[in-house]
């Protein structure tokens, strides 16, 4: 199925009764309206249709607040809004994120009948002590409740982790990510921890009794999770926030691994550990060190399907860097084979020292 056309349609936090201690709520809904008009949202319906394209899915999202945490009349209304929508066919299925404990058999029969499609989760962590340090409110046992129950009622599962959480460790993390993709999600996506002003972490933060992750580590601790995900067919449709996913004012992110590209970042990393696979496999590694090893090889040419290249060069040619560095003596170039598989790494040749 080709990638669906994606009508975000944002909510503003203002029905969420809770206070995390990452999140600025308070401040954003001090400054937003509640909920879109009607006429609102016909037209950003309107301006998204307008870029379809040739694309044969059209899905709307709900996105920004705790979905199923509005009033019942509230969740009704805006579905009853995009009703004709769905029925016509114009708009394929609809998503939305809300918290774990929001997911009950009385909410999922109030939005049996509007063509709700995916549902994604804000589950940030499995480990509890994390949570609670985050003030989330809610368990790892509500999330393992929330997705049984909607597997029950057969919707498609979200999920939301966070990476950076006060308290939390790279095990621990580990750990809540494989428990996380044990639960059979859909799809997940990934957000690094950012330090927001107004929350109770940028008072934290500002104590140093919080230490935002730096962007390496960062996107070393993501690829792990990436691939705990990725074996276990778990489709991560997102590392860290697009920047219309940050706050409107740049300023009220105080600090935190934020990159415009972040998930290529991770993709990069993730292709350098796969050459290094490689590297290993073609020169047979024994013992001693690579550069005994490749003895009469100065230079190793890796080939990538064209729509991998960049990845595999990384920001800045940093993996080619990288490679350099950290097998002396050998240099690295990339050549484009459009024969080569999406996400293929070959080694096509080894030339000879001269
Ligand atoms: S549940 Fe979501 S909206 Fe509510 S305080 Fe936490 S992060 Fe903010």
């Amino acid at each position: 199925m080709d990638t669906p056309l994606v009508i975000p349609v944002f909510i503003p936090h203002s029905g969420c009764p809770h206070q995390c201690a990452f999140c600025n709520q308070s401040i954003i809904t001090s400054q937003k309206k509640y909920l879109p008009s009607p006429k609102e949202i016909d037209t950003i319906i309107g301006q998204y249709l307008a870029y379809k394209g040739n694309r044969s899915r059209v899905e709307l999202a709900f996105f920004g607040g705790t979905f199923l945490g509005l009033p019942d009349q509230d969740i009704v209304w805006l579905l009853e809004k995009i009703r004709p929508y769905v029925e016509n066919q114009t708009i394929h299925g609809i998503r939305f994120s809300t918290r774990p404990d929001t997911i009950t058999d009385q909410k999922l029969e109030l939005i049996a009948p509007y063509g709700v499609s995916l549902v994604e989760l804000g589950v940030q962590s499995m480990t509890d002590s994390v949570l609670e340090q985050s003030n989330r409110g809610h368990s790892s046992l509500d999330t393992r409740r929330a997705i049984g129950l909607l597997k029950a009622y057969e919707l498609q599962v979200g999920v939301q982790v966070m990476v950076g959480l006060p308290n939390d460790s790279k095990d621990q993390l580990i750990d809540s990510t494989k428990q996380v993709a044990a639960l059979g999600p859909d799809v997940a996506r990934i957000y690094p921890l950012m330090v927001l002003r107004g929350s109770l972490l940028a008072q934290w933060y500002k104590k140093g009794s919080y230490t935002p992750l730096g962007l390496e580590q960062s996107v070393f601790l993501v690829k792990e999770m990436y691939k705990i995900f990725n074996r276990a067919n778990v489709a991560v449709i997102r590392m860290g926030l697009q920047a219309s996913e940050m706050m409107d004012d740049g300023t009220q992110v105080l600090a935190g691994p934020w990159h415009p590209a972040f998930g290529h970042l991770v993709l990069s990393a993730l292709a350098y550990d796969q050459v290094c696979e490689k590297l290993g496999k073609f020169f047979m590694l024994s013992q001693g060190n690579l550069v005994d090893r490749v003895n009469g090889v100065k230079h190793v040419l890796l080939g990538v399907h064209p729509r991998f290249e960049s990845r595999l060069r990384g920001d800045k040619n940093s993996n080619l860097k990288k490679l350099g560095k950290e097998y002396p003596g050998l240099s690295f170039s990339i050549q484009t084979n459009d024969r080569l598989m999406l996400g293929e790494v070959d080694i096509q040749k080894a030339l000879p020292r001269d």
